[in-house]
């Protein structure tokens, strides 16, 4: 049986405009899919209101409330949220060491993995994100909880198990046996989810996941090449994050983590490359030929990349791009406020930060971008860099979204009447919401939180 939201709402179908949907009514299958959108001047209009209203399917939006598509959070550590605002101290090295790892390692706790899993995923649900690209850990067991967790709460998920089988960069307390072990249990952990109880409609999908290049043997890298070619499987890894893994990569393969990816056959239209703040233009085309996206993590950037990445280039070459919380290495779980730090972080490049040089030399002249392309990169580009359908209110996606509220107790928001616009609103959304404003959030047509 369908069901019928009504009220205003926002999307951005097409990079960088926004399109205000007034009082529209939108019909919504049993499978979740969008059926149909009417606004006021369709001509079933009124009756179609009424029916739902009968059949007790409508939900009817209050004054203040508004439709957002669902975000789209293309970076997470799953394991690190734990340690999600802390440890920001220390530079990338003793957080790995120090923190992270050991972190991870806990993961063989299964009671452990469990309760992390789910405080994860119900936070993320309450934040307004309706689709997550995790990382795991390297063991099965926990990664199959995560899985688990994600289809038992309804989120929208793709969940990678962890290739790091290279002694020469792993601990030796967080290391895969052998490059054998690392690809079986990739292997096994594919069919677990695939055939996962309840995931008929694969709501939760696995990912192959090698951690980075320098975390595995090029044994594994060409065995999870093989693996994506016979199983079609999404891929996530890093790529040119900093300094340090982007000059790593060059000196072992002799060419940088796009091209070396993509001669193991790991970049392809299913692939998301993390953070690839040192891409050249010759590391875009191959990016861009082969149809794979990129996760912009902006707070995680001010931590640990030692650079921001350009932005601004990658919407205007129309790559495949969306926003990433990296929890941990971004201090906030919120998409909404990685769309401000995607504008923030745009500016710094584009005005500069030391007051010491001269203006004209201070920053880089039109790298900036506005909250309406962080809005598309939260939601619709994530979409199209997944290749789901979803991220905007046409016929035919799914009905991921939910009611983003300026209203709610304790709002941060304020708006005007004769004063605001609609599209002021929305900035002010993007500037100042947090979690006290997401009301309700829906995946595949399903109630999946409510405050
Ligand atoms: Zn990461």
């Amino acid at each position: 049986m369908s069901q019928y939201f009504l009220g205003n709402a926002y999307h951005a179908p097409k990079q960088g405009e926004i399109e205000f949907l007034r009082k529209t009514l939108i019909e919504v299958d049993g499978q979740g899919n969008i059926q149909s959108l009417m606004d006021e001047n369709h001509a079933n209009y009124q009756s179609s209101i009424d029916t739902a209203e009968q059949e007790g399917t409508l939900t009817i939006l209050q004054a203040g409330q508004y439709l957002l598509p669902g975000l789209i959070d293309l970076h997470i550590h799953a394991p690190q949220f734990p340690q999600l605002g802390k440890a920001l101290h220390l530079p990338l090295e003793d957080w790995l060491q120090q923190c992270t790892f050991p972190l991870e390692a806990r993961y063989q706790d299964e009671a452990f993995a469990a309760n992390v899993y789910q405080k994860l995923v119900s936070t993320l649900l309450a934040n307004g994100t309706t689709t997550g690209l995790y990382f795991a850990t390297l063991h099965l067991e926990a990664s199959t909880i995560l899985a688990k967790t994600c289809l038992e709460l309804g989120q929208r998920a793709f969940v990678g198990k962890l290739n790091m089988d290279n002694k020469a960069e792993c601990p030796e307390f967080y290391c895969e046996e052998n490059a054998e072990v690392s690809l079986e249990t990739t292997i096994e952990f594919i069919n677990r989810v695939k055939t996962m109880l309840g995931n008929d409609h694969q709501l939760v999908q696995p990912v192959i996941t090698p951690r980075f290049i320098p975390s595995c043997s090029d044994q594994v890298l060409e065995g999870l090449g093989e693996i994506a070619e016979q199983t079609d499987c999404h891929i996530q890894t890093h790529c040119s994050e900093s300094d340090w893994e982007h000059n790593y990569v060059i000196d072992r393969h002799g060419k940088t983590d796009s091209h070396s990816l993509n001669d193991f056959g790991l970049l392809t239209r299913h692939t998301i490359l993390a953070h690839s703040n040192f891409i050249s233009e010759d590391d875009c085309d191959v990016i861009q030929e082969k149809g794979a996206g990129i996760a912009h993590c902006p707070l995680s950037n001010y931590y640990f990349s030692n650079a921001v990445f350009p932005l601004r280039r990658a919407l205007d070459r129309q790559m495949h791009v969306g926003l990433g919380t990296d929890i941990s290495g971004g201090p906030s779980a919120s998409i909404i406020e990685n769309c401000r730090h995607a504008v923030h972080a745009s500016r710094l490049r584009e005005e500069g930060t030391n007051p010491a040089l001269e203006q004209s030399q201070r920053g880089l002249a039109g790298s900036r971008i506005d909250f309406m392309e962080a809005f598309w990169c939260a939601t619709r580009g994530g979409a199209i860099a997944l290749d789901i359908p979803a991220g905007s209110f046409e016929v035919g996606h799914k009905f991921d979204a939910f009611i983003m509220d300026i209203n709610a107790p304790n709002s941060n928001i304020t708006a005007y009447d004769n004063y605001d616009d609609e599209m002021d609103i929305l900035q002010k959304i993007i500037s100042g919401a947090g979690r006290q404003n997401v009301m309700k959030t829906w995946v595949d047509g399903k109630l999946v939180y409510e405050q």
